[in-house]
């Protein structure tokens, strides 16, 4: 591996997605119906709007059937479970996925409760993040397990490695650490309560930031040769004349260059992997549900 590596998400996340579809179509060989997945999108938050719209679009792509349940802004809590338990009791629903944020006025802890665990493609219920930590089978937030991908994908085995993960948000910074602890790295968990973090980052094999703050870890803190993943997205001040300000992560990207082993740009890295991740959970979970064996190359 030279210095200074890009890692493709963009490639990786559609390799994935093929080899989804694939799956897709040898599960519609064998039951007669394709792999659904639900999304709820409550209110009209403009970017969950996107992602919503991206999701559908990438769903479809692969061939599996797509339902989107879209609800107002002032919707109440228990019309929102309601919806929840009769997608957890219909057949044709293999995932569900409530979008993040909800309203001030909905408890989405409660929400996430609702959720029949066995169609948590999210893997945000407490069931599914107790199996994780406890290194069951479980479904694993797209984020982290997309990350970890690319890092297996860079490094093969990465036992042994340093790891240090910046964040520990229950989406992705926990989440990440307890994938990279079940693939026998020594974990370090820095958040914004770490001294020196500087210090603490220069030790690390691999980097995963996921803090959302622009460019934070700067080039020299990084060992020579580490495994930079960049989970942050965060938009600059527009400059000259510019509609809007650039996408930078949570990492100095040029500087970064120069000492990393290998690092994901932003935009191109983490993001990709995050839908492709959620369609497979989506065919994990379709084929549990049908009693066939887990999907090959997944
Ligand atoms: P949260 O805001 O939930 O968590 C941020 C974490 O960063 C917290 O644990 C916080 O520590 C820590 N932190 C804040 N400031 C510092 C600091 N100065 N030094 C060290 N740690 C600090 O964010 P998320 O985990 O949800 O997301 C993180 C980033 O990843 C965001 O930019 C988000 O947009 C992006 N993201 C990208 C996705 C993708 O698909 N690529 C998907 C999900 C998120 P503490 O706990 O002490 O407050």
């Amino acid at each position: 591996m030279s210095a200074g590596t890009l890692i493709d998400g963009k490639a990786f996340a559609a390799g994935l997605r093929q080899r989804v579809a694939g799956s897709v179509a040898k599960f519609v060989d064998v039951t007669g119906h394709k792999p659904g997945l639900a999304v709820i999108l409550v209110g009209n938050d403009p970017a969950s709007q996107v992602y919503v719209g991206s999701k559908k679009k990438a769903t479809v792509e692969v061939g599996m059937e797509s339902f989107e349940h879209r609800l107002p802004e002032d919707v109440p809590q228990s019309d929102l479970i309601t919806l929840v338990e009769r997608l957890n009791a219909d057949t044709a629903v293999d995932g569900i996925l409530v979008q993040l944020p909800l309203p001030s006025h909905i408890d989405d802890k409660a929400v996430i409760a609702a959720i029949d665990p066995a169609k948590d493609v999210d893997g945000f219920h407490v069931v599914n993040a107790g199996r994780l930590a406890v290194g069951e089978e479980a479904f694993v937030p797209c984020t982290p397990l997309g990350c970890l991908m690319l890092l297996k994908d860079q490094l093969g085995d990465l036992s042994g490695k340093n790891a240090v993960v910046i964040g520990r948000s229950n989406i992705v910074g926990k989440p990440m650490a307890q994938l990279l602890l079940g693939e026998n790295c020594t974990v370090t968990i820095a958040h914004s309560r770490t001294q020196d973090l500087a210090d603490v980052v220069r030790r690390a094999d691999i980097v995963v930031a996921a803090v959302g703050r622009a460019e934070m870890v700067r080039g020299d803190w990084l060992k020579d040769g580490a495994i930079v993943i960049d989970v942050g997205i965060n938009r600059l001040a527009p400059e000259g004349g510019e509609a809007k300000g650039r996408l930078v992560g949570d990492v100095a990207f040029d500087e970064a260059l120069g000492h990393a082993g290998a690092i994901t740009p932003v935009p191109g890295g983490v993001g990709p992997m995050t839908i492709a991740c959620l369609l497979r959970n989506t065919m994990v979970a379709a084929s549990r549900r049908a009693g066939l064996a887990m999907p090959e190359g997944l």
